[in-house]
């Protein structure tokens, strides 16, 4: 860490009915002591038994597949951040940035340890008040699991970060990472608002602008300018959870090309947010682009780019820092290509043109792809900071078990609960809701494509 790196100090809670860690230990443990957990989750409190406070899921919880909602902890650090203060006190609420940097920054990225969103990003709060209201807004609903009214406080932060936002990049003060972060979460308070259509599209243009403009010159990726790239990566990963989302004739679409030369130019670099992945999830970006295009009426297939964007698929390497971010890596690797068929089912089935032979041979990849990407995300522990990039394809594979499967059914039921006990993103809960009205479609006889089945609700979730 550099040197303007915060200092911390524990803090010391010495009240009797609030033990810190440290005096648990030291005290001699009674037979009562030890059956009552303190920061145990509500679901093993309810029952009355013992919780091993396993964060974000209990093993309880987790042998259950039923959602793990831990009581909020008393936070272990204080941090001492003098240059803080240079904002005016009011604006700093201690307590929900520190949730922030402790707890809800860490479902950015893939691992705790190397973290650009948390202490490092404490830097830019400094220079952005629009960033730290995000933030705020972000932590109050976090951490009373996004009810679906938010929070005043949630509220008021939200608006605030807005209001700065404008002024910060009028007057373009403001260092490009910190305003592109705030836009990203600021999507994400509004994509977790009862408002089932809103994925926060305008944020997602407006990012899309920021990007645009920032690949127009591809030097500072060949420097290797590091808050470039990060915000490179954070894009390309939204991208691939919202290019399905946005109505194919809006106009404001990405540069693809310039986009495209630059995910060159990153190659394997190691994101934080989501490893090496980079190519793959511009590839997958792509693919939801071009498959919410052939779902409008009257639209053809474009052959050629069908074929392209298989192939890309197929073809795409990397050499995965460790094995579950393998078996993540495929997972997404099987929703792009699972996607891309479906689509193109869907869209025959719709032009009345059967060719029963080619379609059958497709439904059996289909099922193949779908049972090995669950296969894939199974394979990575349910303590995981991986799981909060699994939603997507567990929803586009998981759509496509049919009722033989029911054992895997089950382990994506309980994986979607297990994702929303970390990141508490109702989303999640959402997509659980579709994947059993698509079980049930399909039990019936009549399976239908979950893109589809979401559009025809009026539905637009940002999953990921
Ligand atoms: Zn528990
Ligand atoms: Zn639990």
């Amino acid at each position: 860490m550099s040197f303007f790196g915060p200092r911390f100090k524990q803090v010391i809670v010495s009240s009797p009915g609030q033990t810190s860690t440290e005096q648990e230990q030291e005290s001699p443990a009674g037979p009562r002591r030890r059956n009552k957990s303190k920061f145990g989750c509500r679901e093993c409190k309810a029952k009355r038994v013992k919780c091993d406070e396993n964060y974000p899921i209990c093993r309880r919880c987790q042998r259950q597949g039923i959602v793990c909602s831990s009581a909020p902890r008393l936070t272990q650090w204080q941090v001492e951040t003098p240059w803080l203060s240079l904002q005016p006190n009011t604006l700093v609420n201690r307590r929900l940035l520190q949730y922030w940097l402790e707890k809800v920054s860490q479902n950015f990225v893939i691992d705790p340890e190397n973290n650009p969103f948390s202490f490092p990003a404490l830097q830019y709060v400094s220079q952005s008040s629009a960033l730290l209201h995000a933030i705020q807004s972000i932590s109050a609903s976090h951490e009373r699991f996004f009810p679906a009214d938010a929070p005043i406080i949630a509220l008021e932060e939200r608006g605030k970060a807005i209001a700065c936002l404008r002024g910060e990049i009028s007057q373009s003060q403001c260092p490009s990472n910190a305003v592109f972060l705030s836009i990203m979460l600021l999507a994400l308070a509004q994509s977790a608002d009862s408002d089932m259509k809103d994925y926060g599209k305008q944020h997602l243009l407006a990012a899309r602008a920021f990007v645009n403009s920032m690949v127009q010159d591809t030097s500072t990726l060949v420097t290797n300018d590091i808050r470039v790239r990060l915000c490179l990566g954070m894009y390309l990963y939204w991208d691939m959870c919202s290019s399905f989302l946005v109505d194919p004739w809006e106009p404001q679409g990405p540069n693809l090309f310039n986009i495209s030369n630059a995910v060159r130019m990153m190659g394997d670099w190691h994101h934080p947010m989501y490893g090496t992945c980079s190519e793959l999830l511009f590839i997958i970006a792509n693919v939801g682009r071009y498959c919410r295009q052939i779902l409008e009426p009257l639209q053809n297939r474009k052959l050629m780019q069908e074929a392209a964007l298989e192939a890309q698929l197929t073809s795409w390497k990397t050499t995965p820092p460790n094995p579950s971010l393998g078996h993540l890596y495929e997972a997404f690797r099987k929703h792009g290509l699972i996607f891309l068929y479906r689509a193109h089912v869907a869209h025959t089935q719709s032009s009345y043109i059967t060719d029963p032979d080619s379609s059958e041979a497709e439904e059996s990849l289909i099922q193949q792809y779908a049972e090995e990407t669950v296969c894939h995300l199974m394979q990575i522990p349910a303590t995981s900071y991986y799981l909060n990039f699994q939603s997507l394809p567990l929803l586009t594979a998981g759509s496509e078990l049919t009722t033989s499967n029911h054992f895997l059914r089950d382990q994506v039921r309980g994986r979607l609960r297990a994702i929303y006990s970390l990141n508490r993103l109702p989303a999640n809960l959402l997509a659980l809701q579709l994947l059993e009205e698509l079980w049930d479609a399909r039990d019936r006889g009549t399976p239908s494509f979950w893109l589809l089945h979401m559009l025809q609700k009026d539905w637009r979730l940002l999953l990921g």
